[in-house]
C-alpha cells in the first residue's frame, strides 16, 4: 500500500474549504481523531484537554493550533507542510485559535471534539456558531478515492479471512467471549492494527443487536450472530455473518435466514445511479415487512465506513442524498425475535467502483449461506 503523501491532503483540505463555501460556511475546524488524521495524517500520541486543532478556512491557508511541546511531533507528521500557531501552558489558547477566525463566522467542527473545546471558542467568540459536521458538512468523507478503496477493500479482506478461520473454530461448548478473543486475534494475525468489536451473540442474546460477549456457553443448536471489525492501514472493516452450532435447523431458523439474506441482497441490489441512500433502507426493509418481520427489524440498514467503522453516510429512512460513486458504507439488515435468536447479515460495498459504474461491489465476498459450526 502506498502510503499517503503531503499533496493527498492537501487535496482534501482544498475539497473541504470548497464544500464550505458553497454551504457558506467559514470554515472547518478539525480535532484529533478520524477527521485530523484524515486532513493531515497527523495522530497526537494523546488525545488530551490541551488544545489541538486544524483550521481550514473556506478562504486562504489552513493552520494547525498546536500545545507548543507537540509542535516538533506535528512538523515530524506533516512534513512541514502545515503552517501551525502554537500555544504555551498558561496562555489563552481559545484566543489562539479565536484570531485565526472570523468573529461572526459560521464553522462547522468534528463531531468528536471536546465539548470544553467548543464551548472554549463560543466563549471567546460569542458571534460565531459552531455546528458539529455531521449536521453541516455529512459528506466531508464520505466519497473515497481510490487509494482509500484499496485500503478499505484489504481491510475487508482481511475481516473475511478472518471469518474464514472462525469457521474452523470450536463454538459449543465455549464462553461467547472465548470466540471473540479468538476473532480478534485472528483479524490482527490478517493485518488489523486495531480491533474494533468483536460481537459474539449466541441464541437469545443475538437478538440483542448490540450484545456485548459475555459468559454465556454456546451450545448445540444455537444460531450465533458474529459481527466484527477494526482498521487495517488506517481504514475499516465491519462484516457480519450468522452461523449455526451443529446442523439440526429449526424451521424458523432457516426461515429468517433467508430473509435476512434476500433482504441483503435487495439492499446491495438497490445502489443504482439516481438511487438516494434512503432506497437502500427500504429496499432491504421491503423484503423484511413482506416476510411479517417488520417489527422485528430495529436498525437502520447501514452506515458509511472509511477512517472510521461508523460514519455517514447513513442508510435511512430520510436520507435523500444521492449515492455518489465512490460512497463506501455497510448494508445489514437484520430480524431480531426477542428470547430465540438473531439474524445479521453485512457487507462493506463501494457504489460504482470504476470496474462495476451502475452498480455496488461488495468489500466482503465471505459466503452469505448460514454455516455449521462445530
Ligand atoms: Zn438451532
Ligand atoms: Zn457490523
Ligand atoms: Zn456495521
Amino acid at each position: 500500500m502506498r502510503p499517503f503523501t503531503p499533496q493527498d491532503f492537501a487535496v482534501r483540505r482544498r475539497r473541504a474549504a470548497a464544500q464550505a463555501r458553497t454551504a457558506g460556511m467559514a470554515g472547518i475546524l478539525v480535532a484529533p481523531g478520524p477527521d485530523l488524521a484524515y486532513f493531515t495524517g497527523y495522530t497526537p500520541t494523546a488525545v488530551t484537554e490541551r488544545l489541538t486543532m486544524l483550521v481550514i478556512p473556506a478562504e486562504g491557508d489552513p493552520v494547525v493550533v498546536v500545545p507548543l511541546l507537540e509542535r516538533g511531533d506535528l512538523v515530524q507528521a506533516t512534513g512541514g507542510e502545515l503552517e501551525s500557531s502554537a500555544w504555551n501552558d498558561g496562555d489563552d489558547e481559545y484566543a489562539t485559535a479565536a484570531r485565526l477566525l472570523a468573529a461572526d463566522g459560521r464553522y462547522a467542527v468534528s463531531d468528536a471534539t471536546w465539548a470544553m473545546h467548543v464551548l472554549g471558542l463560543q466563549r471567546t467568540l460569542t458571534d460565531a456558531t459552531f455546528v458539529a459536521f455531521t449536521d453541516s458538512l455529512p459528506m466531508l468523507r464520505a466519497v473515497k478515492d481510490a487509494e482509500e478503496i484499496s485500503r478499505l477493500a484489504a481491510a475487508g479482506a482481511a475481516a473475511d479471512a478472518a471469518y474464514a478461520d472462525v469457521l474452523g473454530l470450536t463454538f459449543s461448548g465455549r464462553r461467547e467471549r472465548d470466540v471473540a478473543d479468538d476473532l480478534g486475534q485472528l483479524l490482527r494475525a490478517h493485518g488489523h492494527e486495531h480491533v474494533d468489536f468483536t460481537l459474539v451473540c449466541a441464541g437469545e442474546n443475538g437478538a440483542d443487536p448490540h450484545h456485548e460477549a459475555g459468559g454465556r456457553i454456546i451450545t448445540d443448536g444455537d444460531m450465533v450472530v458474529l459481527d466484527f471489525g477494526g482498521l487495517m492501514w488506517g481504514y475499516g472493516s465491519d462484516t457480519s455473518r450468522t452461523v449455526h452450532v451443529g446442523d439440526d435447523f429449526t424451521g424458523q431458523e432457516r426461515e429468517v435466514h433467508d430473509v435476512v439474506r434476500a433482504a441483503q441482497q435487495a439492499g446491495v441490489e438497490a445502489v443504482r445511479p439516481g438511487a438516494t441512500c434512503q432506497d437502500v433502507d427500504r429496499a432491504a426493509r421491503a423484503v423484511i415487512t413482506d416476510a411479517g418481520y417488520a417489527e422485528q427489524f430495529i436498525h437502520r440498514t447501514g452506515h458509511g465506513i472509511g477512517t472510521t467503522t461508523h460514519e455517514p453516510p447513513y442508510m435511512v429512512e430520510g436520507e435523500e442524498r444521492l449515492i455518489e460513486p465512490g460512497m463506501c458504507f455497510s448494508v445489514e439488515p437484520g430480524i431480531y425475535l426477542p428470547g430465540q435468536f438473531g439474524v445479521r447479515i453485512e457487507d462493506i460495498v463501494v457504489a460504482f467502483p470504476p470496474g462495476s459504474p451502475d452498480s455496488a461491489l461488495r468489500l466482503n465476498t465471505s459466503p452469505r449461506e448460514v454455516q455449521v459450526v462445530a
